[in-house]
């Protein structure tokens, strides 16, 4: 045989920004070996008639760290064409850390990231310490995609400064010298670079600020100074999105323009659109470019969409406050249900919701439509337009809503990229990178790790912001270049067969469904796809029609100069 798979009939739309043109996709072993027209027979042919074919995409912000142990198919990024991630984002990895410190770590996710620490511990087979012996342990797992990572400040701090990580804003030169020690280890042993967080929102179990969130700029350049003596690696942050402040937002780009023109470096961050400033983005943008125009090389990065919770039976309502909804708290999603059914009960919820709640409030809550789930919330969809609509009150409305969809009825309150044009022309600046979908983490409030799909469906076919090829090169070899994967990100001879089979006009989000499927049983949001016909991860069927085939033939991607 000449082929192992020969995808026939497709229209190849290969990543690197160049437009479609029709063309079999030959593949031997793990790699993509000829494109054209090919006659030669092949093991298995798919018929692609009426698809797009194009590169794997990239999740270049994930919090699976922990998850990989335990869910080698890599739910739910797998069900949006996601065939390579990156972990460690936000500061925050597992290693190193001495056995010692491991519940220290593994609470910080807990605490910042909010995956339960018991489904952690009860999923954990990281045994090591270093960074290196991680990398190691994921090579060792198997893997329904390929898992490249960035080492985290906190763990690195946490290391080397013990409790005063937390403490002390300022590191002694020999604090710094044991840091960078840490990170040229993990660098050395394939890290995909070094990530740190500068968010106020991210505080330990204890309630203190996370190691390295006031951390100095001597610091952070130093740690910055160990890629470049490396020759590679991104540097990633998060600014204190949350903080109103103007000037603290400037500052942060300040910090990181300095860095990165002294390493040379890139250095990727969020910017994000928040109600507390609503058009200070545009004036990030403008620093960033300017800082760009003078030898930085900055990339913030945002979410395609806007970043919600999601409020439904099964996590949180808007009426938690009142004594009969919080009593509702420990049942299971379908003892909740019943619990609606019964008159009586169903009365005091009424009442006891409608008295905590109000209309500014409950107007800045949206239903998710139920087949294809929008994001570009109108103001009939919020639960107050929705209960005048019905003629009930708010809570009557909620509760109808639950009962129609047996528990599963979803309302997201977004709470950053609020504005949908806002999100466009954020998307649309040319150092912007598509991120912040966190897979993996605020499992049982927040879910955008559907971003990739999200954005082929709205922002390329529905709103024409990108044509199909530019479209497909920010999901592909953009994230690829940015993170230095070799032969991933573009389709062509000799790259790697990370392959997605795509009927555009089929593409939807489905709405978030929650499973009690972790570790320990706790619960999490999933959320799926449809239109996404098949998935190749290194020349091997991944995901068919949104199932699993069983193969895990992801890869570790370890950096190298
Ligand atoms: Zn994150």
């Amino acid at each position: 045989m000449t082929y192992d798979i020969v995808i026939k009939n497709g229209l190849v739309v290969d990543g690197s920004g160049a437009p479609p043109i029709r063309s079999d996709v030959g593949i031997r072993a793990d790699r993509v070996v000829a494109l054209g027209e090919l006659a030669e027979d092949a093991r298995r042919v798919i018929d692609a008639e009426g698809m797009v074919i194009t590169p794997g995409f990239i999740d270049i912000h994930t919090h699976l760290d922990a998850q990989i142990m335990w869910d080698p198919q890599m739910t739910s990024p797998c069900w949006h064409g996601i065939t390579s991630v990156v972990m460690g984002n936000c500061g925050l990895s597992i290693a190193p850390s001495r056995p010692a410190e491991r519940l220290f770590q593994i609470k910080l996710l807990e605490s910042v990231e909010d995956i339960p620490a018991e489904s952690i511990i009860a999923g954990n087979k990281f045994e090591g310490e270093t960074y290196g012996d991680y990398l190691d342990m994921l090579d060792e797992l198997p893997k329904g995609v390929n898992v490249g990572g960035l080492v985290g400040h906190c763990a690195v701090r946490y290391h080397a400064m013990g409790e005063r990580s937390m403490d002390e804003p300022v590191a002694t030169p020999d604090d710094i010298e044991k840091m960078c020690h840490l990170v040229d280890e993990a660098m050395a042993n394939g890290a995909l670079g070094f990530s740190t967080s500068r968010s106020t929102l991210h505080t330990t179990p204890d309630g203190r600020h996370v190691p390295g969130t006031f951390a100095h700029t001597e610091e952070l350049l130093a740690l910055g100074k160990v890629m470049e003596k490396h020759g590679r690696g991104v540097y990633g942050s998060v600014p204190p999105v949350e903080l109103a402040d103007p000037d603290r937002h400037r500052q942060e780009i300040d910090w990181m323009a300095a860095v990165s023109k002294e390493t040379g470096r890139p250095i990727t961050f969020p910017i994000v659109q928040s109600r507390e400033s609503p058009d200070l983005w545009r004036d990030l943008l403008a620093q960033v470019q300017t800082a760009n125009q003078q030898g930085a090389r900055l990339c913030p990065q945002t979410e395609v969409r806007s970043i919600g919770v999601v409020v439904g039976l099964a996590n949180i309502t808007p009426f938690d406050q009142s004594l009969a909804w919080h009593a509702l708290k420990p049942l299971s999603l379908r003892e909740k249900t019943e619990a609606l059914r019964q008159p009586e009960r169903r009365a005091l919820l009424v009442r006891e919701g409608n008295e905590v709640s109000n209309q500014n409030q409950l107007s800045m809550i949206y239903q998710l439509t139920d087949d294809d789930a929008r994001y570009d919330f109108k103001p009939e969809q919020s639960l107050w337009a929705i209960a005048s609509a019905r003629g009930v009150s708010p809570t009557e409305a909620f509760i109808d809503i639950q009962l129609e969809r047996d528990g599963e009825g979803y309302f997201i309150f977004p709470f950053l990229n609020h504005d949908m044009e806002a999100v466009g022309e954020l998307l649309s600046d040319p150092s912007m990178l598509l991120g912040l979908a966190d897979s993996g983490a605020h499992v049982g409030q927040i879910c955008d790790t559907s971003f990739s799909t999200y954005f082929l469906h709205y922002w390329v076919q529905e709103r024409k912001l990108f044509s199909l090829a530019e479209g497909i090169r920010k999901l592909t070899s953009e994230p690829a270049d940015f993170f230095g994967f070799k032969d991933r990100g573009r389709l062509r001879e000799g790259a790697f067969a990370d392959i997605n089979l795509i009927e555009l006009d089929k593409l939807k989000v489905h709405p978030p469904e929650f499973k009690n499927d972790l570790p320990d049983g706790a619960g999490r949001f999933i959320q799926r796809a449809s239109g996404i016909a098949y998935t190749l991860v290194n020349g091997e069927l991944f995901m068919q029609d949104g199932q699993p085939t069983g193969s895990f033939s992801g890869r570790l991607l370890r950096g190298s100069s």
